[in-house]
């Protein structure tokens, strides 16, 4: 906090830091029990352990949403005490007096009975999934849908639906309204240029990337993949855990997983870029910002922008895999001996509807979207029913994606989200890929981007993207950073752009 020291400091502010200082290292904590229970813990532990953090959060709780930070907020969040304040300090208050306005609505006994429905919802979710029996989870499903509507409406402000609130948790501003449009537009365009490349698929034999990858070579090339593209492992590490994911206590441990399979090669490769790209954004928070509440990635949308950015925009391109590829061969003499870069580039971008959306591909992932952004906003408004969510999915898919899931397991009951109550959360995802798409559309008018890929010097892509993205952490949210790298907020032309641009390249231009 050299900012603050040096000019003159605020006694009020100076006030509400240790409670800052408290609910950082609780948080730090919490997030280790976390990565801990993902990777190394044994499987016996969670009940017990569980207890442990139950305790940690209800500390962390009440490090935040107690009466003196309540008057404290109050006082700084003031006209003529905002002057006072850095510009630091003026975007924690701002963030505190934002998560502190929602959590004290809600009576503290409804939300740990809430609390205590999710810490159950998992497991039924899980089981339900497994046994491909949706009736299992409907009705917690449904309790789940009651009280996020019910907390909805205590925080609820004028002209918004309780949707609405939900969306402005996940990305602040971002509502059924510009969603609304924001999805019509790449409704529209990405329906037919599927269209018109699915029926090019039959040339694309990506068969090779089935074929038997021993693990512990996918392990070597994946650590090489991530220094590539910079991960420091001075300041980070790779564990394993069933599905790959990134977290962070602050910008000098920065952790990310990831997941082999010997029968597939894509799979851990993408994954390592893509979490590689999370992790670059949290290595990229500036010193002074990391380990206060404003030191992380500003919002799930912009975090997808950068790890989807890696994987897709740079990691599924040719230029990437120009002076990649011969090492990628060499690892797999055998198994890619009938393999050429382009039958490559053809394979990692082959789009084919499918079922499942982790798996889609980069065409065909919007459209998973659209259809679970459609339901949640009929399901909070009440036009639909939880009872109706299995027929409703399947007749969207048919509709969109001109496919029927064979079953709830592969359909309604795939992603875990709505079991950890988690509405207005997906839309995150398709705004991440749209962000990526605006970012590159400037990024290539200050650097020659395929260039660098194919001199392997991504330094200047990666301190672009520091500068404009990551040092801010969350003082700026994703409207802010985007008007002012790009002159204009969330605009989906980018990302349609971007789409038929490559497709049609990939695709139609080379019959
Ligand atoms: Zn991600």
């Amino acid at each position: 906090m050299e900012e603050a020291m040096n000019e003159n400091m605020n006694e009020k502010f100076e006030k509400l830091q240790p409670y800052l200082d408290r609910s950082v290292a609780l948080g730090c904590a919490l997030t280790l029990f976390n990565w801990d229970g993902e990777t190394l813990a044994p499987r016996g532990a969670f009940e017990k352990t569980s207890k442990l953090i139950g305790a940690l959060s209800a500390e962390y709780y009440r490090a935040v949403i107690n009466d003196e930070v309540r008057s404290l907020l109050g006082e700084l969040s003031a006209p003529k005490e905002q002057e006072k304040l850095t510009a630091l300090q003026r975007a924690i208050v701002k963030k505190l007096l934002r998560q502190y306005e929602e959590l004290e609505k809600i009576p503290p006994e409804e939300y740990q009975a809430y609390q205590e429905l999710l810490s159950l919802s998992g497991q039924i979710w899980a089981e339900a999934k497994e046994n491909n029996d949706f009736a299992a989870f409907a009705p917690t499903l449904k309790k789940i849908v009651s009280w996020q509507k019910r907390f909805a409406e205590y925080t609820k402000k004028p002209g918004m639906s309780l949707y609405d609130v939900m969306l402005d948790q996940h990305e602040e501003g971002i509502l059924t309204a510009q969603l609304d449009e924001f999805f019509g537009k790449l409704r529209s365009a990405v329906v037919p240029l599927l269209k018109k490349v699915t029926a090019q698929n039959s040339r694309i034999d990506k068969s090779y990337n089935n074929r038997s990858y021993p693990v512990e070579k996918q392990r070597e090339f994946c650590r090489f993949l991530a220094e590539y593209i910079g991960f420091d492992f001075e300041r980070g590490i790779v564990a394993e855990s069933a599905h790959p994911f990134t977290t962070n206590l602050h910008n000098a441990d920065v952790r990310i997983t990831n997941h082999f399979y010997e029968n597939n090669l894509e799979s851990a490769i993408f994954s390592v870029i893509h979490e590689g790209g999370h992790a670059l954004y949290e290595f990229g928070v500036d010193d002074e910002l990391t380990l206060t509440p404003v030191g992380g990635g500003t919002s799930m949308g912009v975090h997808e922008s950068q790890s989807r950015f890696y994987e897709n925009v740079l990691g599924r391109s040719e230029a990437f895999w120009k002076p990649l590829f011969a090492k990628l061969k060499e690892t797999w003499p055998d198994q890619l001996a009938d393999i050429e870069l382009s039958d490559f580039i053809l394979g990692i971008n082959k789009a084919e509807p499918g079922p499942i959306r982790t798996e889609a591909d980069e065409l065909t992932y919007p459209l998973h979207i659209m259809i679970r952004y459609e339901i949640e906003k009929q399901l909070i408004s009440g036009e639909i029913e939880v009872d109706d969510l299995p027929e409703i999915w399947n007749e969207k898919y048919r509709e969109y994606l001109g496919i029927t899931p064979e079953n709830d397991k592969e359909g309604v009951l795939q992603d875990v989200h709505w079991s950890t109550g988690s509405f207005g959360y997906f839309p995150s995802y398709a705004i991440g890929n749209a962000v990526a798409a605006q970012i590159y559309a400037f990024m290539h008018r200050e650097i020659p981007v395929a260039e660098c890929l194919e001199k392997s010097d991504l330094a200047p892509i990666r301190e672009y993207l520091r500068k404009h993205i990551h040092r801010h952490g969350s003082t700026k949210n994703m409207n802010e950073l985007l008007t002012e790298m790009t002159g204009e907020q969330l605009n989906a032309d980018y990302y349609i752009d971007y789409l038929t641009q490559k497709y049609t390249g990939l695709y139609l231009s080379r019959q």
